[in-house]
């Protein structure tokens, strides 16, 4: 965890509150215990307390919040570190929750803004993209419909010509966080996909709030899950809880990576689909452009014509700030990314003079970097299903033995690898937890 994060953490969680309730805790023997406290957790957490059933929530790190976190301290304002768009806000069950707590939505613009080495597109230039781009996503898309289980690169169009790797970055490194080769036509199509929406005060603002009161501890690593008798035991540092049910919210290559062990083994179903559904990568880099240099408009999307996938997708201006997101994904983004800090920094830079020119180069000031793939508790960005894992997604939500559950974005048919998909999980879980713990007393929703 980087210093920006733990002074994040602190300038936006009721820390004490959720610690002072779980030192209330009578004794290390609750109903539910859920491990980990992003989206998937918190919503687990909240429908569980609101049924009235006792749960503790294990938090490895010192913020709850997960891949979804705002940073209040660094940037002047309000800044995503993890996830920024809001997605699918018809589906997405944070939307609604966010809305009755006064926090304010907007659209994001949408259309794109295309730049060519730091020049606008010259006639026609705008609409040869944009009918590449058409033909690529209608090409993934029929695929995905017929239920072909190949890579996005099988079904695209070979003769997209020079904006082949522009398009090939743009629906694999930025839509997915994985190569075109590594990412199921169904899964994709999968992906529930409308206008997003933006938070004014940062989506991790919203997890932030929904997560106020939760009896979360936080600074709690699991180490190990025992699941061989009755109920289960979860040991951490801090010694030994037992509960009725575990709902398990890490991420997939937080589970691959085996810290937690599982005693005993995960079933042979979830464990095939925790290897099927790897994370790819992406990181924000976060870039301050000081006197808006390229004339952008406030949160403008922008598309730069590339060569190779090893390139950045800009967000203009967010919030109508001074700040832009360049942001990578894909192995592009895990190489630089296991580089380091200022490998990191100097592409951004480097990607600042090259694609919008000397003016902006020279308007370029501090320089802020994500590192998720590189961090012990997360290890990537969102999971992703190769060709044939499409359906490892249900295999792995599937309960086990009466009272382990995997719930999180990977769990999620339509909206995985969203913080909406991974909320939705985390209710269904606590919903079958509550089904095997007290079938006769459901209670309110909260
Ligand atoms: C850079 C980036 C940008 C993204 N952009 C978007 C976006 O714009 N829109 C969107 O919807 N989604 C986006 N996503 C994806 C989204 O953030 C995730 O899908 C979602 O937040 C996952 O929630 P989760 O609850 O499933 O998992 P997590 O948020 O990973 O929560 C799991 C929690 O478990 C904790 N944990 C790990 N190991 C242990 C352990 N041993 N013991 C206890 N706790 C442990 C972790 O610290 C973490 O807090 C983005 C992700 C990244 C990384």
């Amino acid at each position: 965890m980087t210093r920006r994060r733990l002074l994040a953490a602190s300038a936006t969680l009721p820390a004490a509150p959720a610690l002072a309730q779980t030192a209330r805790q009578p004794a290390s023997e609750v109903d539910v215990i859920v491990i980990g406290a992003g989206a998937a957790g918190i919503a687990a957490a909240r429908r569980l307390t609101a049924a009235g059933r006792s749960v503790i929530v294990l938090e490895a790190k010192a913020q709850a919040g997960g891949r979804c976190i705002v940073d209040t301290v660094n940037f002047g304002m309000p800044m995503d570190l993890g996830a920024h768009w809001i997605h699918a806000p018809a589906d997405n069950p944070v939307v609604p929750l966010a809305r009755a707590a006064g926090f304010t939505l907007y659209d994001d613009p949408d259309r794109p803004r295309l730049m060519i080495k730091g020049r606008s597109p010259r006639e026609g230039e705008w609409e040869t993209f944009a009918a590449a781009l058409v033909r690529a996503q209608r090409a993934i898309i029929e695929a995905g419909e017929a239920g072909r289980e190949i890579p996005l690169s099988a079904a695209m169009p070979t003769n997209l010509r020079d904006w082949a790797a522009t398009i090939d970055f743009l629906k694999g490194a930025w839509d997915s966080g994985k190569e075109t080769s590594e990412i199921s036509c169904v899964d994709f199509y999968n992906a529930i996909e409308t206008r997003d929406l933006f938070c004014r005060q940062g989506y991790g603002a919203i997890l932030a709030k929904l997560a106020e009161g939760l009896p979360i501890r936080l600074s709690t690593p699991v180490t190990k899950v025992d699941w061989s008798g009755r109920g289960v035991t979860v040991e951490t540092p801090a010694g030994a809880l037992r509960a009725r049910a575990v709902i398990v919210t890490v991420s997939t290559a937080v589970l691959a990576s085996g810290t937690i062990r599982f005693t005993p083994a995960l079933p042979k179903r979830q464990a095939d689909a925790v290897a099927a559904l790897t994370c790819g990568t992406y990181e924000h880099l976060i870039v301050r452009l000081a006197g808006n240099p390229l004339d952008a408009k406030p949160d403008e999307p922008l598309v730069v014509k590339a060569d190779t996938t090893a390139t950045a997708k800009p967000l203009a201006r967010i919030g109508g700030s001074d700040w832009w997101y360049l942001d990578i994904g894909g192995r592009f983004a895990r190489d630089l990314a296991a580089a380091g800090e200022t490998a990191m920094k100097a592409f951004a830079a480097e990607f600042v003079g090259n694609e919008f020119g000397p003016q902006a180069r020279r308007a370029l000031g501090e320089i802020h970097v994500t590192s998720w793939s590189t961090d012990p508790f997360i290890r990537g960005a969102w999971s992703v299903a190769g060709p044939g894992a499409t359906p490892q997604r249900l295999r792995l939500a599937e309960p086990v033995g009466q009272r382990l559950l995997i719930a999180g974005e990977a769990t999620d048919e339509g909206l995985w690898g969203t913080v909406g998909g991974a909320f939705a999980s985390g209710e269904r879980a606590a919903e079958q937890a509550l089904r095997w713990i007290a079938p006769a007393a459901q209670g309110r929703r909260r």
